[in-house]
């Protein structure tokens, strides 16, 4: 094979299978085999005392390594393109912003959602939308159909709570989010909301994933509690595969052995995701801190790592909330946040919007 030969094929390779030592030519026979069985092509360069089969073929089954690296006179298996291809950078080169009525998420502008935990009564959901909007928030978060870790607790006002929010954007122009929790409520909760949220508990419920994938709103996928970032990654390619490639991804902290904080931000997620994806990364400080004290200092080294955005809990009364009152900021508490996030911003070449100052 001339050298130039070679070049094209390891180009073109999406997977390489590396034999053991001494294999010759009868052994990779039953690899070439397979892969042909596969549909895929086989390029075997058998070079002294060491061989290696190029597989090249598209799309690889995600199983494809595995299969491999079991199989008698296989060293190991070193897989070029990623599993998600929707995801990922691979075919989609430039970045992902999602339009949200006149918000744009994902471009230079760090978008801020805000508001209660769960919406309670309509009175508190109003308030709190009115004191978001001012300080700046673009959009209005609020849980109709709550997924508590008990269930014993507040679970939320299901679709009362759907017309509370479209009441609070008719009112202050605030697009809305709000959490969905099974595939069956996903048309209720369309017709209500402008963005899904599914909950990092549901992170990996892939026929909920699918459900919101055949929807035409954007979706915000929280990282389950343990989630690796390829794991979420196919995860966002679930919706994605469906048709819809509005996905926002949101790092709310993950499980450690730590405990002074509800979880352990992984800041680092943030970059790191953003080397393998284009898709929008927002930061939640709230579920990882789990403390109003550590919300405003996550929530700034979120920018400071290049989040698209951030989804803050705000309550006009934190301690009566029915839910997550132990980590959601008060109205002045979110305000004063805003210009030390606004300063961070402008640190990493990125700004937020100006507060609109008036409560409507
Ligand atoms: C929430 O946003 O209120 C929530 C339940 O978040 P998570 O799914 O990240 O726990
Ligand atoms: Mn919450």
């Amino acid at each position: 094979m001339t050298l130039s030969g070679l070049l094209n094929i390891i180009g073109a390779t999406n997977m390489i299978i590396i034999m053991k030592t001494g294999t010759d030519e009868a052994g990779i026979t039953p690899v070439v085999k397979r892969i042909a069985e596969l549909g895929l092509q086989a390029h075997p360069i058998i070079g002294e005392g060491q061989a290696i089969v190029g597989v090249v073929g598209l799309p690889l089954p995600p199983s494809l390594d595995e299969m491999f690296e079991v199989m008698p006179g296989v060293e190991r298996v070193v897989r070029v393109s990623k599993k998600y291809k929707l995801a990922g950078w691979d075919f989609h080169p430039q970045k992902t912003v999602i339009q949200v009525g006149d918000v744009a998420i994902g471009g230079d502008e760090v978008t801020i959602i805000a508001g209660p935990c769960s919406v309670e009564t309509e009175e508190q959901t109003m308030e709190s939308a009115r004191a978001v909007r001012a300080a700046g928030a673009k959009l209005l978060r609020g849980g109709a159909y709550k997924p508590r870790t008990s269930p014993y607790e507040f679970r939320g006002l299901g679709v009362q709570g759907l017309e509370i929010l479209a009441r609070a954007r008719e009112e202050t122009g605030l697009k809305i989010i709000t959490e969905v929790m099974t595939p069956s409520d996903v048309e209720i909760v369309g017709q209500y909301t402008d963005v899904f949220q599914i909950g990092a508990r549901n992170c990996q419920n892939y026929l909920l994933l699918e459900e919101v994938g055949k929807a035409n709103k954007p979706v915000m996928l929280k990282r389950g509690l343990s989630l690796l970032i390829e794991e979420w990654l196919l995860a966002a390619e679930y919706v994605m595969a469906q048709g819809n490639p509005n996905v926002i991804l949101c790092e709310r902290g993950i499980r450690t052995f730590e405990n002074a904080t509800r979880n352990t931000l992984d800041v680092s997620a943030v970059p790191v995701i953003q080397s393998m994806s284009h898709l929008p990364v927002f930061v939640d400080p709230s579920h990882a801190a789990g403390k109003r004290q550590f919300v405003g200092s996550l929530a700034l080294a979120g920018i400071a790592a290049g989040a698209d955005g951030l989804m803050i809990e705000v309550h006009p009364n934190p301690d009566t909330a029915m839910s997550d009152g132990a980590q959601s900021l008060d109205f002045t508490e979110f305000a004063s946040l805003m210009p030390k996030m606004s300063a961070v911003a402008n640190a990493v070449n990125r700004k937020l919007p100006t507060p609109s100052g008036a409560a409507v």
